[in-house]
């Protein structure tokens, strides 16, 4: 999403994360609005360890999972993921429907999808593509575009979406269930990957993510490297293929103020990223989205990369799906 409206939502989220965090903890949400003295028990700074600790410890990096060599001995991993918001994101989520951001959605499965696809087909660069459901129910032919190569993984983003921490865990649970059930129902295929919309990760998140079944999960930012969630100190079994907002095109390309960066600048934001991934022998992650990244001045950026990465060699591109299978046969997970 851009930036600028995963700003607003990630500070709006704050107050709904906090004060859902401390129901968990049988507390008042009281301590949300104003009104708190400095003595106040309820105030961070009076928190015991064990609050603290219990908050920390929701969901936490567990094992590395980064194996010795990766496929055909490559030094690195290359995993380019696609999240492809489309209209999702101009307006549907919130309900703040206007006209002129829902053609800019259209843009996306129009225009930007396809010629992503083209691209990564002609380089036979495998890439994983994270739908919300309405996004692909919308224009559900971008489905057998993304299939027609068979290197492709399409893969799970919510329903509409949704923010997660706005929700309760009930309806949280319903619609990532009804967004597999969508998505399994056009592609062909059921998700096993989860990546929660605007990476907003409830307290209840993991706990629905793991019940229902996923092979791995991609919205976490403790590692560069793929490793195991840990739930309050429980090992999961899950993989996490982490994320970061240096590697996401939606901040780089529309930041704060509409300021749009040059896309060749980033573009060596990214080579930066994979040279010190393919020195440290571990895993470059990137997240595009179609209706930012899929116009003619920033797929240059793109080419530009995937040039760069053949270049210099000893390379795997994977899916997701690939390497969270590959990672978990490593260590001996299955
Ligand atoms: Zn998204």
């Amino acid at each position: 999403m851009p930036a600028h409206y995963a700003s607003l939502k990630l500070s709006r989220a704050m107050p709904i994360l906090l004060s859902a965090w401390l129901v968990t903890l049988g507390a008042t949400s009281a301590f949300a609005e104003s009104g708190t003295t400095p003595e106040d028990p309820r105030a961070p700074w009076n928190w015991s360890e064990d609050t603290v600790l219990s908050a920390v410890n929701q969901v936490r990096a567990g094992r590395d999972l980064n194996p010795d060599s990766w496929p055909g001995k490559a030094r690195v991993a290359v995993l380019l993921s696609y999240d492809v918001d489309n209209e999702t994101v101009m307006g549907l989520r919130t309900g703040e429907v206007s006209i002129g951001p829902l053609s800019q959605g259209q843009y996306g499965h129009r225009v930007a999808l396809p010629r992503i696809v083209k691209l990564m087909n002609e380089e036979k660069v495998p890439s994983t593509f994270f739908f919300p459901a309405w996004s692909l129910k919308i224009a559900p032919e971008q489905a057998p575009l993304i299939n027609a190569s068979g290197l492709h993984e399409i893969a799970v983003h919510g329903w509409i979406h949704e923010l997660n921490t706005s929700l309760d865990a009930a309806t949280e649970e319903r619609l990532l269930r009804q967004a597999s059930d969508e998505i399994e129902a056009i592609s062909g295929k059921r998700p096993v990957g989860y990546r929660a919309p605007s990476w907003n990760f409830s307290p209840n998140t993991l706990s629905i993510v793991r019940k229902m079944g996923f092979l791995y999960e991609s919205s976490m930012m403790h590692d560069d490297r793929p490793y195991e969630l840990v739930q309050n100190g429980e090992a999961t079994g899950l993989v996490e293929l982490p994320v970061e907002w240096i590697l996401d095109d939606a901040p780089m390309f529309n930041p704060r103020g509409n300021r749009y960066m040059n896309p060749r600048d980033i573009m060596q934001v990214w080579i930066d990223e994979f040279d010190k991934a393919w020195e440290e022998g571990t895993m470059f992650l990137l997240t595009l989205h179609p209706h930012v990244s899929g116009h003619r001045s920033r797929i240059v950026a793109l080419e530009g990369l995937i040039k760069h990465m053949k270049a210099k060699g000893d390379v795997w591109f994977a899916t997701h799906e690939q390497a969270a299978r590959y990672v978990r046969a490593q260590a001996g997970m299955d």
